[in-house]
C-alpha cells in the first residue's frame, strides 16, 4: 500500500500554523506574548490535544493564552483542558450550553463568550472573531488574523467538498456569509479545520463553494420544471446528471448529493432539517 500520512505540522503563514490528525486540523498563532489556538480535535483521537500541545512546543516556548472554539461540535471542540493551566477559553455564546451539557471534564466551558464581532489581542497582534450568524442557534466563529492574512471557517469552506449532509444553515444565508467573507475580510489563506483533499484554500475556493449552492439551486429548479417530485429519486438522478460534470470529482458528491437536495428543499420551506 502507499504510505499514508496520519499527522503533520504545517505553516500557513509566518507565525500561523496548523496541526493535522487524519482529517481534523487545529490552527495556532504564535506571538511573543503567547499562543492562540483554535480547537483541540480530541474526539476521534483523545491523544490529539497532547500532540497539538507538543507541536506548539516544537516551534515556541510560549504558552497557549487563548483557546478558541470554532464551534461546539465535539469532533472539533473536545480536549482543550490540557491547555487550562495557561489558557482562557473563548467561544460563541451559543456554544456554552452544548459544551456545558456534555459534562466532559476534558472540554472546558468557554469563559469569554460573545455573540457580536470581537477581537483578542496578544503580543500586539489583533485577532478578530466573527460570529458566522448562519442561524439563531449557530455557534460557528470565523477567526481572522489580519497580520498573517489567514482566516479560519471550520466545516463551511472545505475546498472541493460538497456541503455537509443537509447543509449547516439556510442556503441563502450561507451564500450571503460566504460573499461577505470574500468581500470584506482581507486574507490569502482560508483554513477549514479539515484536510481532505487539502488543508487550506483561497478566495477562489469560497467562490466555488458559492457556485455549488447556486448550481444546486438551479438544478433543483430544472428538475421541478420537468415535473419531478420534491426529493424523489428521479429528482436526485436528474440533479446528479446536471451537476456531475462540474462537481463529480468533489469529495462526498455521491454520498451527500441526495441529502444536499433534501436540505436545500427543507431550509427553503422554512424547516431546519434534523440535526446533522
Ligand atoms: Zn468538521
Amino acid at each position: 500500500m502507499t504510505t499514508e500520512s496520519l499527522a503533520e505540522l504545517v505553516r500557513f503563514a509566518p507565525d500561523v500554523y496548523g496541526f493535522r490528525w487524519v482529517n481534523h486540523v487545529a490552527m495556532f498563532i504564535v506571538t511573543d506574548a503567547g499562543v492562540l489556538l483554535v480547537d483541540a480535535n480530541g474526539q476521534v483521537n483523545p491523544r490529539t490535544p497532547a500532540l497539538i500541545k507538543e507541536a506548539i512546543r516544537s516551534v515556541t516556548a510560549q504558552p497557549v493564552k487563548y483557546f478558541v472554539y470554532s464551534h461546539s461540535a465535539f469532533d472539533h471542540s473536545t480536549g482543550g483542558a490540557i491547555f487550562a493551566d495557561t489558557a482562557r477559553f473563548v467561544g460563541h455564546r451559543n456554544a456554552v450550553e452544548p459544551i456545558r451539557a456534555a459534562k466532559d471534564p476534558t472540554t472546558p466551558v468557554p469563559d469569554i463568550v460573545f455573540d457580536k464581532p470581537t477581537s483578542l489581542e496578544l503580543g500586539g497582534r489583533k485577532i478578530d472573531l466573527h460570529p458566522a450568524d448562519l442561524s439563531p442557534t449557530d455557534d460557528y466563529v470565523v477567526v481572522h488574523d489580519p497580520a498573517g492574512r489567514v482566516a479560519m471557517f471550520v466545516d463551511l469552506i472545505q475546498p472541493r467538498n460538497v456541503p455537509f449532509r443537509t447543509l449547516l444553515g439556510h442556503p441563502e444565508r450561507i451564500v450571503e456569509r460566504l460573499s461577505w467573507l470574500e468581500a470584506k475580510l482581507d486574507f490569502d489563506v482560508i483554513v477549514s479545520g479539515h484536510a481532505t483533499p487539502q488543508m487550506s484554500g483561497t478566495k477562489q475556493d469560497i467562490a466555488e463553494q458559492r457556485g455549488y449552492y447556486r448550481d444546486l439551486t438551479d438544478a433543483i429548479a430544472t428538475a421541478r420544471a420537468a415535473g419531478l417530485a420534491e426529493g424523489a429519486p428521479e429528482m436526485t438522478t436528474l440533479v446528479r446528471s446536471i451537476l456531475h460534470p462540474k462537481y463529480g470529482a468533489w469529495r462526498r458528491f455521491d454520498e451527500f448529493l441526495a441529502l444536499n437536495i433534501q436540505g436545500m428543499i427543507a431550509w427553503r420551506a422554512g424547516k431546519a432539517p434534523a440535526a446533522h
